[in-house]
């Protein structure tokens, strides 16, 4: 049997894409090669699914993409944010809107996400094959015929490229499209690991793992130079610092890196100077007189953060009855709540990125149409394009918007139209 459409992945780009060419009419075909689709959908935002950035003012919302901007107006004028709020609504999965415009399903659980997408595919009728890993595709004179899953070879009319990119690889991104692409022409930027956590040789936040430092500010320096500030909320985690304060700053992090050594310095207490923060630990002093320092530190650090934070103490001053400690020690003790040192030895690598930057050229794309300008009948989505952004919603955005507009106009060009 020959398809309309053959969809080779079964992500957030694939899903959507394959649902939409359905809906159209399309006989469709997913070829997924875990056992089940959806597994990075799965894990993302934390099992939340941080499901899209809602700024309706399309300009901010776009400037987040950096030099993709320009490309990517008529795209999201087909499929944008007000639209995925409408699909999914839709299909019975409300979602909500956190700080900076995160937006959620209400359930809170990405699985209801993968299951939404998963219903959209089936009641339009689309086969999906899991287990059903793709080794090859055969080209011939600038289109593609069919692509090769084991001992079969599957036939369609047009192909939508949905295999991601290379970060978290145990999802099943393990970058075979990309070197697919590569083979039928297209230049491919290589990737790097952009939104991801950050390595650091401190053991203080080591013993934090699993805690999360709120409202603090976050300051890197180039060579003991301040470089900038970020505030929001770190978490600690066994091989140094994590969450969306840290995931924003690695793309600049990785710039400084190759410049010489980044430090950087956690300030718990970014809304009060150092006097202000003096006396405040004075009042809690003075309520907490007979305790050892050691005991009154809980007051003073988030949650959960005293056992870390005890270690840049020295030990003499931890272990005194606050009523004994000095004037001065208490001067050492603000000026270490504001600057919990940090040395970043790196970046953590694809296995923990969120995104890796890297793909196809969108000089090398129809972006009205996501079709190659390489290829007549493939389409390319999601993480497969070299698109930069910060983490906020914006990389499913831009399957949602991709995939759609993929499976749209490959559904529209069914076998005999
Ligand atoms: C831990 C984590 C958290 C994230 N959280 C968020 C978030 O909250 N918000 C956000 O906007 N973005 C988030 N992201 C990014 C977002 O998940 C990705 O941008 C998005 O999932 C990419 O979708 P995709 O369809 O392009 O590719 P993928 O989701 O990677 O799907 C590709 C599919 O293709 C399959 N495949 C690959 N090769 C083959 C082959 N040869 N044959 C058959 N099938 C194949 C894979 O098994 C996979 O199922 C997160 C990423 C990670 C890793």
């Amino acid at each position: 049997m020959t398809y309309d459409v053959i969809v080779i992945g079964g992500g957030a780009a694939g899903l959507i894409a394959a649902g939409r060419a359905a809906e159209l009419g399309a006989r469709v075909l997913v070829l997924e090669k875990n056992k089940k689709v959806g597994a990075k959908l799965a894990i993302s935002g934390g099992g939340r699914c941080n499901i899209t950035n809602a700024e309706k003012d399309e300009r901010l919302l776009l400037k987040a993409y950096g030099k993709a901007e320009p490309f990517l107006y008529s795209l999201f004028a087909q499929f944008g944010v007000e639209d995925t709020f409408s699909f999914f609504e839709s299909r019975g999965l409300p979602l909500v809107v956190e700080a900076n415009k995160r937006t959620f399903p209400n359930t809170m659980r990405a699985a209801t996400v993968v299951d939404t997408l998963r219903a959209y595919a089936q009641k339009g009728g689309v086969t999906i094959k899991t287990g059903a890993a793709v080794t090859r595709i055969v080209a011939q004179g600038g289109c593609i015929e069919g692509v090769e899953c084991g001992t079969h070879t599957y036939t369609a009319k047009n192909f939508i490229l949905a295999t991601g990119g290379v970060s978290h690889p145990e999802t099943g991104s393990t970058g075979d499209g990309f070197v697919w692409l590569k083979a039928l022409g297209h230049s491919i930027v290589p990737p790097t690991p952009t939104i991801v956590p950050l390595r650091v040789s401190e053991p203080w936040v080591k013993t934090l793992k699993g805690i999360t430092l709120p409202n603090v500010r976050l300051t890197f320096y180039s060579n003991g130079k301040k470089a900038f500030s970020k505030e929001g909320k770190i978490l600690c985690t066994h091989f140094g610092i994590s969450g969306p304060t840290v995931l924003n700053s690695a793309g600049a992090v990785a710039d400084l890196l190759h410049s010489g050594v980044v430090t950087a310095a956690v300030d718990l207490y970014p809304k009060l100077d150092q006097g202000a923060l003096e006396k405040q630990i004075l009042s809690v002093f003075d309520a907490n007189k007979n305790k050892t320092l050691k005991n009154v530190l809980r007051l003073l650090v988030p949650e959960g953060a005293s056992r870390g934070v005890s270690l840049l103490i020295p030990v003499e001053t931890a272990n005194k009855k606050v009523h004994s400690v000095s004037r001065e020690e208490r001067k050492v003790l603000a000026r270490t709540l504001k600057h919990l040192p940090l040395t970043i030895e790196g970046l953590m690598g694809f296995d923990r990125a969120v995104v890796a930057d890297g793909g196809v050229l969108l000089t090398e794309m129809d972006l009205k149409t996501m079709c190659s300008k390489k290829i007549d009948n493939l389409f390319i989505t999601g993480d497969l394009l070299h698109i930069s952004r910060p983490s906020g919603g914006y990389s499913l955005q831009l399957c949602w918007s991709s995939g759609y507009v993929a499976g749209t106009v490959a559904g529209q060009r069914k076998t005999g139209q």
